[in-house]
């Protein structure tokens, strides 16, 4: 609806600068014309900008653009974001985030999943697997930082490293 808004504005400045010149071209004849043709443009000049505006406003507000940076914050923030944290971050519409975060979803790039009554988004692809050393007998989790050839819970030697 405001693309159709934004194009017709666009038609109707362009159709004013068109009969500008046209009494510009009059203008040559009969020099009053001269103030209608600058009148034209006046109105024209402004109306095609304006639609202009909210057609890269749009684009810039698409699902198909926020996308990325929707996945950069996600990046950012542990691999989950909230529709609060984009609108906040992001400076976007609260429904362009929602669509955006919608896209991403049905691409399977991002889960959603409700924490109480709010819905987080959560982008297990960024998620780094991070290497632990388990203990086979009790799996109790330890840092890979240090040296374990003993677990320090349950005594076992079988302590191997593992993609947690
Ligand atoms: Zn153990």
């Amino acid at each position: 609806m405001k693309r159709i808004a934004a194009l017709i504005a666009i038609v109707v400045g362009a159709l004013l600068l068109v009969l500008g010149l046209i009494f510009l071209i009059a203008a040559i004849a009969n020099p009053q014309r001269l103030l209608n043709a600058l009148a034209l443009a006046v109105l024209g000049v402004p109306l095609i900008a304006f639609g202009i505006w909210v057609l890269v406003r749009e684009k810039q507000l698409s699902a198909d653009t926020l996308d990325d940076s929707i996945v950069e914050l996600a990046r950012r923030s542990n691999a989950e974001v909230t529709v609060d944290q984009v609108v906040a971050e992001l400076g976007v519409p609260d429904q362009a985030a929602r669509d955006a975060l919608d896209l991403l979803e049905r691409r399977q790039q991002a889960r959603g999943e409700w924490r109480e009554d709010r819905k987080v988004y959560l982008f297990p692809g960024l998620k780094e697997s991070k290497v632990v050393r388990r203990c086979a007998h009790c799996h109790s989790i330890f840092s890979v930082a240090q040296p374990l050839h003993k677990c320090p819970n349950c005594g076992s030697t079988e302590v191997e490293l593992v993609r947690e």
